[in-house]
């Protein structure tokens, strides 16, 4: 078993999305073998596809190649499943690692097979979130895995998809993972920016961010040629430009130990904490203030919404914003939080008998 819990961080798992050949699959292994950073070697043998009529995995013929791949080079081997007949076929070839793709998790039957296929075998379960922003569906699937007595079930972040895409492929959402941590503090989450970018240009920065938020780890798909991959060729990048991503990555401590710099970061929370205090208490003044305008609005029959006044209002702060380092971006969103809150006040006061 691989044990990942046991790998120091970040735990790197990476590998083509589909097994196509067994030399692109030996060829890869090989490759990344050369890195000395890689820990698992994950690769796709059944492709649950979006659209019929592509590519959908070379399936069950496949499954020595990975694992061949994997003695060959020394690196645990991981595979997607999506029913119980496919564990049973990995089990039977071998596999102690296995990861629930995001079109599985968001259905409950299916998960709940699989769950039950993997009773008392040990097996090493990799959940991905599910492909909508749902976090109790997420929840619910790694509870179903714990469930059937695994002991080892980590999460794979992989981004939700949207109906526009922009910037990604499968929108970050990084608010949802963090969510996920404070459920299951002790598990391991790792990101898989691959399909979060679903391009490489982007990439090492999405790594990058990952690492900064105290992932505990990324899954990379890599192809010897990533233009002529069966599956995710635009998103996919040779193991030689894995490695100097790996090697330009800054791997920051998740806590800090020494004694000097967690006292200075006590310090620095500390000023955070009150400046937070103080900027509630100041939140709590404007509100009575936009109270006491809700009343004067009664009392002279005004609507609540003053379109003219809420431009002036974020014309007058954005530029003091921007002095001070802030993003318009953020600004506005927090304008929009506290005009939201202002009207539910003033609408308050109106609505008093
Ligand atoms: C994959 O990892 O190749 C895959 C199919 O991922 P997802 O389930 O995240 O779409
Ligand atoms: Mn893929």
């Amino acid at each position: 078993m691989a044990e990942l819990k046991n790998i120091r961080r970040p735990i790197i798992i990476a590998g083509p999305c589909s097994v196509e050949t067994p030399e692109q699959v030996m060829e890869t292994a090989l490759e990344l073998a050369k890195s000395g950073r890689v820990h698992v070697l994950r690769g796709g043998i059944w492709k649950p596809r979006t659209r019929p009529n592509s590519f959908e995995g070379v399936g069950q013929e496949a499954l020595p190649w990975l694992m061949d791949a994997g003695k060959a080079t020394g690196f645990p081997v991981i595979t997607e499943v999506a029913n119980a007949q496919h564990v049973e076929l990995a089990l039977k070839a071998g596999f102690e690692n296995l990861w629930i793709g995001a079109r599985t998790t968001v259905n409950p039957f299916a998960v709940q097979e699989i769950a039950d296929s993997l009773k008392g075998t040990g097996v090493e379960i990799l959940v991905k979130n599910p492909i909508n922003p749902d976090l109790n569906l997420w929840i619910g699937a790694i509870e179903r895995m714990k469930g059937a007595g695994l002991d080892e079930v980590h999460a794979i972040h992989r981004g939700f998809s949207a109906f526009k895409t922009g910037r990604y492929r499968n929108e970050p959402m990084w608010e949802i993972p963090i969510e996920l941590k404070t459920y299951f503090p002790e598990m391991k989450i790792i990101c898989d920016p691959s399909h979060i970018c679903g391009r490489r240009d982007i990439l090492a920065e999405v790594s990058q961010k990952a690492i900064d938020l105290t992932f505990d780890g990324l899954m990379v798909e890599t192809h010897p040629s990533p233009d002529d991959a069966w599956s995710d060729a635009q998103q996919q990048v040779t193991p030689s430009r894995f490695k100097s991503i790996l090697e330009q990555l800054i791997v920051r401590q998740v806590s800090a130990i020494e004694d000097g710099f967690s006292q200075s970061l006590d310090t620095l929370r500390e000023q955070i904490n009150s400046i937070d205090n103080e900027l509630i208490k100041l939140i709590g003044k404007r509100m009575s203030i936009a109270s006491e305008i809700g009343l004067f609005k009664k009392d002279h029959n005004i609507t609540i919404l003053q379109p003219e006044r809420w431009k002036e209002i974020k014309d007058l702060q954005t530029e003091t914003a921007t002095e001070v380092g802030l993003s318009i971006k953020f600004i506005v969103k927090y304008l929009e939080a506290i005009h939201q809150e202002s009207i539910r006040h003033q609408t308050a006061v109106m609505n008093k008998k």
